[in-house]
């Protein structure tokens, strides 16, 4: 891990809050041949100092303390990657030094890291990722204002206690709510149904409701080394319950099913699911439809079939909760089911 730092040249520097950047790699590090080029670049190959250097105004806003921590495309992204960033989030927050911390990521996978880390960080300091649609060699680069607007919120008072938060396109996202919802669109991240937390322009942060779930110090849950197999299916139309048998024969633990409408499942898939749960394995209903919660069915169905349900959580956000919950031990319908419930 390369660290440095960035003193402002700014008369009054020092009392200015100090931000450490964690850089990951994503299309806000990615370089294209020419400027009109938005799609066919390279993610994570440009490093934090340049992505610092191309964004002056920053030191107006903090004292930076740059990490290079990963430099990959985060459709890469691996469980041992997020064990060290919650690490080093602590390690940095437990310092009084540090006011916030800033982490840049690429956009496939954000949504997934902000909510492990939403349950894994154990600081109240504010934990801001941003990210970028555009490579910073392109024409209008999202990344630069991206990365002004998320020191900023890092830097601001009102980020504190309000857990791990995403500033994408000016917005202010809870971690347990956003998700991308356009592979191409500059604005694109949603809290569906349920709204951004607020919004950042111009050096002004403005929060306009908090998130109610509970997070960072208020959840059992760390970051370990020892991972349960936890895996996403999904149901549509002539689903098999192929991949549910292959997956119990290689030891599954824990399978979140991206369900049909309000979590509802093929009857062959829902089949192989019942003889999983009879086995030992953890089963989540989500949704694939985007927006909206998954309800509990209850003695109708669930009780009887030993299933759980996500609440709002898209398969992929299920499965982060899922994999922390095995992985504090956790078992059985009714416990994580409650844990679905509080988290
Ligand atoms: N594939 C890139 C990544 O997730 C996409 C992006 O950052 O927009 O790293």
């Amino acid at each position: 891990m390369n660290t440095s730092t960035h003193t402002p040249s700014a008369g009054g520097a020092s009392a200015l809050p100090c931000i450490a950047v964690l850089a990951t790699g994503g299309t806000i590090a990615g370089s294209a041949p020419d400027a009109a080029n938005t799609s066919g670049y390279q993610a994570g190959v440009v490093g934090v100092a340049q992505l610092l250097d191309a964004v002056p105004a920053l030191s107006s806003v903090a004292r930076i303390q740059a990490e290079q921590v990963a430099s990959i495309d985060s459709k890469d992204m691996a469980l041992s990657l997020w064990t060290t960033l919650a690490e080093r989030v602590d390690t940095l927050l437990a310092d009084d030094a540090i006011d916030g911390i800033v982490i840049t990521h690429g956009t496939d996978t954000l949504e997934e890291t902000a909510y492990f880390l939403q349950l894994t960080v154990k600081h109240t300091k504010p934990v801001v990722l941003t990210a970028a649609m555009r490579p910073s060699s392109a024409l209008s680069a999202d990344g630069p204002l991206n990365l002004l607007n998320a020191v900023t919120v890092a830097a601001s008072r009102a980020a504190h206690g309000q857990g791990v938060l995403v500033a994408f396109n000016n917005r202010i996202h809870c971690a347990r709510d956003i998700a991308k919802t356009s592979t191409y669109a500059v604005d694109a991240f949603q809290s569906a149904e349920i709204g951004a937390l607020g919004w950042v322009q111009d050096g002004r942060v403005e929060f306009q409701r908090r998130a109610l779930r509970a997070h960072t110090v208020a959840t059992p849950f760390k970051a370990g080394a020892a991972w349960p197999m936890v895996e996403v299916v999904a149901s549509y139309a002539g689903t098999s319950r192929v991949a549910v048998d292959a997956l119990v024969a290689a030891g599954v633990q824990g399978i979140v099913v991206a369900g049909t409408g309000n979590g509802s499942i093929h009857a062959s898939l829902q089949q192989a699911l019942t003889e999983a749960v009879a086995k030992g394995v953890a089963v989540v209903r989500s949704s694939r439809v985007g927006s909206g919660h998954v309800m509990r069915n209850g003695a109708a169905a669930d009780d009887a079939l030993g299933f759980v349900s996500a609440d709002t959580l898209n398969p992929y956000k299920a499965r982060v909760l899922l994999l922390l919950a095995l992985a504090a031990g956790q078992s059985g319908a009714a416990a994580l089911q409650h844990t679905f419930d509080t988290y």
